[in-house]
Formats: structure tokens, C-alpha cells, sequence
């Protein structure tokens, strides 16, 4: 049951927001984190977190936190559109395992698409070069900031 249990505190993302795993981030504050998605599944797929909750997922997320939390995904989402131009913007969020969630601490996605290019796969391939990351991440980071 991946919908309803305890908050593991060693999940990837806490272990993020803790400095314990590197990340390449595009913006922080005292609310939220964003990063970019080490398999991203299109060119600028970025993840945003909230901090200072224990919230596996979006039905976990205390309802007096969501409103600042969904700023910063909106905030995030701007930045990507105006730093990468897409002709489309995705901004999507699994709840438990049957839904496509792998890390259990609550995180929206943010994916800009193009028309002529495909998405690739959810949380799988290759994993991306950091300084591919960095690369992207420069260009996100003076809208997002
Ligand atoms: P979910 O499947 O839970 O909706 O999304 C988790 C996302 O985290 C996936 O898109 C996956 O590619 C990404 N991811 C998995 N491990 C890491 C990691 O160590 N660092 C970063 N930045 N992203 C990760």
C-alpha cells in the first residue's frame, strides 16, 4: 500500500532537501525546492518539492500548506516556459505506485513539450549528464529566481 503510509524520511527527495544527495536546483526558498529530473523525460523536466512537511503525496499534503507550495510549481512552470520557449508545458503528480509515483515525498513535474519531439519514459533510460543538467538548469534559473 504506497498511498496511505508512514512518511519514510530516507526517500530520495528528503535526503535532497537534507544535502545528503546532490541535486541540480533552479530555485529554493523556505517553501519549496525545484531540481531538475535526473531522467528527464523531455529537455527541461523539472521537479518541484515542497519543504517543512512530511507529505508522501498530494492527498497527504496539509491543505494550509498547498496554496504557497502551488505558487512555487506555478512560479517554476513560468520560468521553464519562458527560459525554453516549448510549445507546451505538462505539469503532472502521481499518487501511490499503481499510479506511476517511484519517490514518496509529494513533487510536481513540470515537462515542456514540443510538437516535433516524443516524451521519453517515466523514471527510466539513461541517466542524464549532470552537465547536461547544469546546462539547462542556467537557462531556467535567472526566470525562476
Ligand atoms: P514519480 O515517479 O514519483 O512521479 O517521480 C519521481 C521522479 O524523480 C522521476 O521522474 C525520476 O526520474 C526522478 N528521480 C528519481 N531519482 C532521482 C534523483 O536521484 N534525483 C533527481 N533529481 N530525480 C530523480
Amino acid at each position: 500500500m504506497t498511498l496511505h503510509a508512514e512518511y519514510e524520511p530516507d526517500n530520495i527527495f528528503a535526503k535532497i532537501l537534507r544535502g545528503e544527495m546532490p541535486s541540480v536546483n533552479v530555485f529554493e526558498d523556505d517553501v519549496a525546492l525545484s531540481f531538475m529530473d535526473v531522467f528527464p523525460q523531455s529537455e527541461g523536466h523539472t521537479l518541484v518539492i515542497p519543504k517543512r512537511v512530511e507529505a508522501r503525496n498530494f492527498l497527504d499534503m496539509p491543505t494550509e500548506a498547498l496554496g504557497a507550495y502551488m505558487e512555487r510549481v506555478q512560479r517554476v512552470a513560468r520560468a521553464v516556459e519562458k527560459a525554453l520557449q516549448p510549445d507546451g508545458v505538462v505539469v503532472t503528480q502521481f499518487n501511490g505506485a499503481p499510479a506511476g509515483q517511484t519517490v514518496f515525498h509529494l513533487h510536481f513535474h513540470i515537462i515542456p513539450r514540443w510538437k516535433d519531439r516524443s516524451l521519453s519514459g517515466h523514471a527510466s533510460g539513461e541517466m542524464a549528464e549532470i552537465s547536461y543538467l547544469e546546462e539547462i538548469a542556467n537557462k531556467i534559473r535567472p526566470y525562476a529566481g
